[in-house]
């Protein structure tokens, strides 16, 4: 094993990455805000509230303090060099997890299913949340995001077709069920928010990818030409729904739509969709023989 990814340096450059992502907004999410106070009327209470929450994330990078109280689920998508240990970088992810948790990076936010117990450390059965790959570069590259309980109780799953919303197994279909999500949270979930689609799959493997949709930049292009038309009609038809920020109204209900796709059985094809809020914390590493370097 390369003498840069020993476990001790690797703890401490992800307690790093744990503060970054749940202190400091990710730059073209700021971006992204400021363009929803730029297009909401003066005076009105979105603008108000899109403001107020930007004031507060700005105050929340200057303090080195949690964005949000939930701190959110730990989410990890991890692109590992060939011959590093999956074991020693999850070990080091545990330890990293446990010591920011005591540093109040992160709020206690583990909770045992049937007994309730909290575990008071961030850390419990498949918490953190941990994916591997394995990459072709001689790097190791950790993508973080914590992924807020109340986005996520208004993130949702769709089975095509839909007699209910009269979607078929297509594109439109895909259309139908993304303004239906977005119109039935009405804001909850804490809007504007960044909308992470995969189509296709298994349930598990849809909603992973649309988990991974949460990590692109909200500027990029979708490769797929018919993908990126979606992404761009979602974005401008969900943002003349009037829900706005937080359900006040307004013209910024979402900051972004992002969509990605998995090869379906062809008995099945699910719409999975993954709701972030504009506490839209995500942050990556990258670990080589020059050091870490942070996005
Ligand atoms: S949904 Fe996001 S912004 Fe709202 S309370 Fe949860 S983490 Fe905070």
């Amino acid at each position: 094993m390369s003498p840069h990814f020993d476990k001790a340096t690797l703890v401490d450059a992800v307690l790093e990455l744990i503060r970054k992502t749940s202190t400091q907004l990710p730059r073209d999410v700021i971006a992204a805000m400021e363009k929803g106070i730029a297009n909401e009327e003066e005076g009105s209470p979105a603008k108000s509230v899109l403001s107020f929450m930007l004031k507060n994330a700005i105050e929340a990078e200057t303090n080195s303090t949690p964005i949000c109280q939930d701190t959110g689920t730990n989410i990890y998508f991890i692109t590992i060099p060939v011959g590093v240990s999956m074991r020693m970088v999850e070990d080091a992810i545990i330890e990293a997890t446990k010591l920011a948790t005591k540093k109040t990076y992160l709020r206690p936010n583990s909770v045992d299913p049937v007994t309730g117990v909290n575990t008071g450390d961030n850390t419990g059965i498949m918490a953190p949340f941990i994916h591997f790959e394995e990459g072709d570069r001689p790097e190791l590259k950790i993508d973080l995001a914590l992924k807020g309980g109340g986005c996520e109780n208004v993130s949702d799953q769709y089975k095509l077709p839909d007699t209910r919303l009269k979607a078929g197994r297509n594109l439109e279909g895909v259309y139908k069920c993304i303004v239906d999500a977005i119109h039935n949270a009405q804001g909850l979930g804490c809007a504007p928010g960044v909308v992470g689609i995969g189509i296709g799959g298994d349930r598990a493997s849809g909603m992973i990818q649309a988990k991974k949709q949460l990590f692109r930049k909200l500027t990029d292009i979708n490769p797929n030409p018919e993908l990126a038309e979606l992404e761009s009609k979602l974005y401008t038809d969900l943002n003349t729904l009037g829900i706005g920020p937080m359900g006040f109204g307004g013209n910024t209900t979402v900051l972004s739509v992002k969509i990605g796709t998995v090869h379906r059985l062809p008995a099945s094809f699910f719409v999975s969709i993954s709701y972030m809020c504009w506490a839209d914390r995500r942050h990556s590493m990258v670990m080589d023989e020059k050091g870490v370097r942070y996005d």
